[in-house]
């Protein structure tokens, strides 16, 4: 996927990101299409992604929880929140 469109020619045109150029916001970069030779400038917006899911368990149901056996540990973490629990198996010293 390419960065933007030329807005003269619409080329599809890759920002060159040597020096960290075109990662600042608000401020105007200039760049030179290289297909029909003309300058322009374009403004970054970073953007970020977030992904909802519902967890249950923070609103009061049980933890989906799923069991890892590791040799020297028994992991249980939630599949929806952050908990995570170690437990550590006992006898086994080497
Ligand atoms: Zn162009
Ligand atoms: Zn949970």
């Amino acid at each position: 996927m390419s960065d933007l469109e030329c807005p003269y020619c619409e080329a599809d045109l890759d920002v060159c990101h040597d020096d960290g150029f075109g990662y600042s916001e608000g401020v105007a970069h200039e760049m030179q299409c290289y297909e029909c030779e003309k300058n322009f400038v374009f403004h970054t917006s970073i953007s970020f992604y977030y992904e909802p899911k519902k967890a249950d368990c923070l609103n009061g149901s049980p933890h989906r929880l799923k069991i890892m056996e590791t040799s020297r540990s028994t992991i249980t973490r939630c599949k929806d929140c952050e908990y995570e629990k170690y437990e550590w198996k006992a006898g086994k010293n080497d």
